[in-house]
């Protein structure tokens, strides 16, 4: 029963194995997974900026709109009022005036946001193509990878039908003690006596232990040192 135990926990062991297998994503992978993730962040960064452009824009057009408004309403007094010599250098200094802020608003103002506007543009072009163009190898590595992992849940499933079938020829307390450890250990649960050490710990084990592990009967011995099931072969 004890050398059952053993090709079982042989299976637990290779199921294991496989499990961390299935988590080991491929390097490659994860590197494209990593750019897609800080060019999609580089991307939403980009937008938000260009909203906030947007904004400053309009601001700045709706100042200017109203700064021209002013300015026509002044050409149109000071042309009424062609003949009052005291009213037109009012005028012309309002028109001087408006002017030099109508100005001041397009070049200070104005023209600069709509270069950054412009350098917003392309870099969000360039993003949204260097992330269109590492999409097919993304998605083929992803498929890929989806294949592998299916591919070993095969083989788990697999080696759990065989250890299923193995558990039905071992009593259950022993499976159960023997789960328990190897759930306390996240490993081995039976350990191999040799040459006189147990093969979990490495202890030397006193003969007595020694011989008991070597009879294989129930109920089990168990190091002293790492409380493993002990099994000696003979
Ligand atoms: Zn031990």
């Amino acid at each position: 029963m004890l050398e059952e135990l053993l090709q079982i926990q042989a299976i637990d062991l290779e199921i294991d194995r496989i499990e961390q297998e299935v988590h080991a994503i491929p390097e490659d992978l994860l590197a494209l997974r990593r750019a897609k993730e800080e060019l999609d962040a580089q991307l939403r960064g980009l937008e938000q900026q260009l909203g906030g452009n947007r904004r400053e824009v309009s601001q700045a057009e709706a100042e200017l709109a109203d700064y021209q408004d002013k300015l026509n309403r002044a050409r149109g007094d000071q042309e009424r009022n062609a003949f009052d010599s005291k009213l037109q250098t009012q005028y012309e200094n309002l028109i001087h005036q408006l002017s030099d802020r109508i100005a001041e608003l397009e070049e200070e103002v104005l023209t600069p946001l709509y270069e950054r506007s412009e350098q917003l543009q392309g870099q969000l072009a360039r993003a949204s193509s260097e992330l269109e163009s590492l999409a097919p190898q993304l998605e083929q590595l992803e498929q890929a990878n989806a294949l592998r992992v299916e591919a070993l849940q095969g083989e788990q499933r697999r080696h759990q039908g065989e250890r299923e079938a193995l558990s039905g020829t071992i009593d259950r307390v022993l499976l159960r003690e023997y789960t328990l450890i190897r759930r306390a250990k996240k490993g081995a649960g039976v350990a191999l006596v040799v040459g006189g050490r147990c093969g979990g710990c490495n202890m030397h084990l006193p003969v007595t232990i020694q011989q008991r592990a070597a009879a294989q009967r129930l109920p089990v011995v168990k190091c002293p040192s790492c409380g493993r099931i002990l099994v000696k072969q003979t």
